[in-house]
């Protein structure tokens, strides 16, 4: 009897530990976060966060979310008087310069900081000319204020994190043709 009552017990113990398992599934498919580092960033704090933000409200595979006290950062993001660029390691990772350069021309700073995002969530340039295109970058006009991502380039953000793309290591710069002048 107490044996039959020990089996009926871990029975429901598998049981329970069954439903976990199957609830612990959809976890697999959460997004997966990245944190950044601003605090090198100066006075495009907040225009870093949201560009950040803008991404958060759109991508359904990755997040990217300010780094925490003693948590390595994935992004490191600074600001200097060179163009905006973003020098990627792997998908995710990498580095993003917020250059003056490009805000002294006029170009709209949340529309920088979510495109160098972008180069950072495995997005190359795609020089359009179409404001409608966030990785469009500087090939559009000064005077454009997009600052999200269209349907295709989101589609490829969440198919790189739901894939983990690998990606080349690569620098990407703003304003290319004039990065040599820039220096
Ligand atoms: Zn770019």
């Amino acid at each position: 009897m107490l044996r039959q009552r020990l089996a009926a017990a871990l029975c429901v113990v598998a049981a329970i530990a069954g439903v976990q398992v199957a609830a612990a599934a959809p976890a697999s498919a959460a997004p997966r976060v990245l944190y950044y580092d601003a605090s090198q960033a100066q006075e495009f704090v907040s225009v870093v966060n949201q560009g950040a933000q803008i991404w958060n409200s759109r991508a359904t595979n990755v997040r990217l979310e300010p780094v925490t006290a003693g948590r390595t950062p994935n992004i490191r993001i600074y600001a200097d008087n060179g163009w905006p660029r973003a020098q990627t390691t792997s998908l995710g990772n990498g580095r993003v310069w917020m250059g003056r350069q490009a805000v002294d021309q006029g170009y709209y700073p949340p529309r920088i900081a979510a495109h160098e995002l972008g180069h950072i969530l495995g997005l190359p340039d795609r020089r359009t000319g179409l404001c409608a295109d966030l990785m469009s970058g500087s090939s559009a006009p000064v005077s454009c204020t997009n600052s999200y991502p269209n349907s295709r380039e989101l589609a490829t953000v969440n198919a790189n994190f739901g894939t983990s793309a690998a990606v080349t290591p690569q620098t990407y710069v703003w304003q290319p043709a004039l990065a040599g002048a820039a220096s």
